[in-house]
């Protein structure tokens, strides 16, 4: 995924999502599907996949994934479907069995009781339904209560503290110039809706989901006590104003990706001066950050601005605007009527989506949020043990080697750079599969009551537990992602690749059933390789190996860098992706890059092991063939054309067709495993092929 949202916190600040990057998969559908996996006897995936009726040297990813598709029509409510849904229908399924298995432990430890209970309150529906909007009482009357702009500002704190980021977002993390310290990040905030084009482009489709969200205001804001539907809608059309207020002085998401021009570090005392009408002393301190005198703010003009905003704004409008967000953020926790209102406008009007999943999987993501790493402990002793850890984490080594061996005998990399680039590659840290320590959940509160008061409970904890790391010393052992996540990143400022235990799953497969070729190809080059070469494109040598933003490449290496990588980005350029529509080789350039790379390191590690020097088919297939057919199935998609046709023209990522076809024919090894002769469509004479790595 392109962006994604670390489970396990209430993000209410946009930092995260300019540092990490992250590439599996851009396209995880929510729906749900059932999938019919073979119990017992395993018949060989790859085998069952194929189609050997196409020439793996005329479309490799036919050959590979052909059997499949023929065999699997797209489900109607999908755009597109594949190994993504498969495996999050196989995770789904597994923390599905450890909930109720928590419920039913006769003898539980305080993980199990709190993973039992929170489903036991999420799945009692009839006790939802009858407490309607109790569980927000003491938020809702202390909204009531706001009578001054001061007010305000502290209800909101109190608000910060139970995940509902209402008029500016804020956050404890790595000072991005200096990733040994945490510091304190003020953010521009405070939308329902996704960024500020909602509030201000005036296309038919972005006027008709304004139309449509000041009816959800309306609705929450009737469901806090109001009957008056006319006099309702004028305040929602109220709320709306301030909203467009805050969405007029935030920036573009475009802008907001430069990283220098987001970081203007100052004191309390400086900001202060700025917006005489907001005491950020108390705020911060209310929100539960202590002793903090250095902020660095975002963008100061948003602050500046929002000082004005709520010292001026009539004082029934700031309250029915934190009655809103407050109401709409615990929705899906509350009734039907309410989950479903919000499902309403945030689904089916932004997202386009039919239907909503079942409820078990929408609690089942609900407790990923909240305590995700809880259920990841079980989830590691269950379905990733000691072996699969210490297989991938000798993977990354080999891939590490691999890459060090390239580095050294790059003949277009100056010795300076290659000084630097071995030390970052040296000193990057790996996570594989699940934390060596795990976080201490004791102190949250979860019972079996209310499911609402549950998430407030989880959200507080994450609120204290994030800001009592300021002004001590980056635990860079910590995990944005939970073990049981289908994604994986790379952190520039830890210079650290995160490998959930998600992400090496094979549907239906246990992992020590895998043989080295499928999960060289599978995880070694579509995962391991691709994330780590990202710390050395262009994107990623902004950061040294410290983690500070902090460019070491000369300019000679860049010219030689950009004129290699325009070979891979012409070769893109010319392929036809539909009907007449090429993909943009500029694009997907960064993407592009990563495949391939992820390609000649996985194949060069995979060297390295037991399996390949022995040479043993499998099913009659070679190790080295099982290697790209493994990396195939990491691609096994088909999408629709209306959908190819969009990502065509908004994704980094090339179609996943491409992302096999695309790179292979740079690759050598793929010639000499399946034969691959001059005149096959996959052929590229050597001169034409790209020497980057
Ligand atoms: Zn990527």
């Amino acid at each position: 995924m392109t962006f994604f949202i670390p489970s396990g916190k209430s993000l209410r600040w946009a930092l995260p999502l300019l540092l990490l990057t992250a590439c599996t998969d851009s396209n995880t559908s929510n729906t749900t599907h059932n999938k019919t996996v073979v119990q017992g006897e395993q018949p060989d995936i790859l085998v069952q996949n194929m189609d050997t009726i196409v020439q793996p040297g005329d479309d490799f990813f036919q050959y590979a994934n052909g059997g499949w598709i023929k065999g699997t029509p797209i489900p109607a409510d999908e755009t597109n479907y594949g190994i993504a849904q498969l495996v999050m229908e196989d995770l789904y399924t597994r923390k599905k069995t450890i909930n109720e298995e928590s419920v039913k432990a006769d003898d539980p430890n305080d993980i199990q009781r709190k993973i039992g209970d929170f489903y036991t309150a999420a799945n009692d529906t009839v006790a939802i339904e009858k407490g309607g909007i109790e569980p927000l009482r003491e938020a809702l009357t202390k909204i009531n209560g706001i009578a001054t702009p001061a007010d305000v500002m502290m209800v909101s704190a109190y608000l910060h503290q139970m995940g509902v980021g209402v008029f500016f977002g804020e956050g404890a993390g790595q000072d991005a110039m200096n990733s040994a310290k945490m510091a304190y990040y003020l953010m521009q905030g405070g939308l329902g809706m996704p960024n500020r084009d909602y509030y201000l482009k005036t296309d038919a489709r972005t006027s008709g989901i304004r139309t449509a969200y000041e009816g959800y205001i309306a609705q929450l804001l009737a469901a806090s006590g109001t009957q008056d539907t006319a006099a309702t809608r004028q305040r929602a059309k109220a709320v709306l104003a301030l909203e467009t207020k805050l969405a007029k002085i935030s920036r573009s998401v475009e802008a907001l990706r430069d990283p220098y021009a987001n970081y203007n570090k100052m004191t309390v005392a400086g900001l202060q001066k700025t917006t005489p009408r907001i005491n950020w002393q108390t705020t911060i301190s209310g929100i539960g950050a202590a002793n903090v005198d250095t902020v660095i703010v975002g963008q100061p003009e948003f602050y500046k601005a929002l000082d004005g905003i709520v010292g001026s704004e009539p004082v029934a409008v700031l309250k029915d605007y934190l009655t809103f967000h407050t109401i709409s953020d615990f929705a899906p926790y509350l009734t039907t009527a309410l989950g479903d209102a919000r499902f309403n406008f945030y689904g089916k009007a932004i997202r386009g989506a039919e239907a909503q999943r079942p409820r078990w999987k929408r609690v089942l993501d609900a407790q990923e949020d909240a305590m995700g790493e809880m259920v990841g402990q079980l989830f590691a002793e269950q379905y990733f043990d000691k072996n699969a850890k210490a297989r991938y984490s000798d993977m990354v080594e080999k891939v590490r080697e691999a890459y060090k061996v390239r580095i050294q005998k790059l003949d277009w990399m100056t010795d300076s750079t290659k000084a630097k680039a071995l030390d970052k590659l040296a000193r990057m840290t790996k996570k594989v599969g699940y934390p060596d320590k795990w976080k201490d959940f004791s102190a949250m509160q979860i019972g079996k009551k209310s499911y609402a008061e549950n998430m407030m409970a989880a959200h507080r904890w994450w609120n204290n537990y994030s800001l009592s790391k300021l002004g001590k010393p980056v635990d860079r052992t910590e995990w944005d992602m939970t073990p049981q996540t289908y994604n994986a990143y790379y952190n520039p400022s830890n210079n650290e690749i995160v490998l959930p235990a998600g992400i090496f799953t094979v549907p239906g497969r246990m992992d020590a059933s895998l043989d080295d070729g499928l999960v060289y190809g599978y995880a070694a080059a579509s995962t391991i390789g691709h994330e780590i070469t990202h710390g050395f494109d262009d994107e990623g040598r902004q950061y040294d190996a410290d983690g500070n933003l902090k460019s070491w490449w000369t300019k000679k290496d860049e010219e030689e860098f950009k004129k290699r990588a325009d070979v891979l980005a012409n070769q893109f350029s010319n392929i036809v992706a539909l009907d007449s529509t090429r993909i943009n080789g500029r694009m997907t350039l960064g993407e592009n890059l990563a495949d391939l790379g992820g390609l000649l390191l996985g194949v060069d590690a995979f060297k390295m092991t037991q399996t390949y020097k022995e040479n043993k088919p499998i099913s009659g297939l070679y190790p080295m063939q099982r290697f790209f057919l493994g990396y195939s199935l990491g691609w096994l998609y088909q999408i629709r054309d209306a959908e190819l046709a969009n990502r065509l023209i908004t994704d980094v990522h090339s179609p996943a067709k491409w992302r096999v076809n695309g790179p292979l024919p740079n690759v050598p090894e793929f010639y000499t495993a399946f034969k691959i002769q001059p005149g096959q469509k996959m052929y590229l004479p050597d001169s034409a092929r790209v020497k980057l790595w």
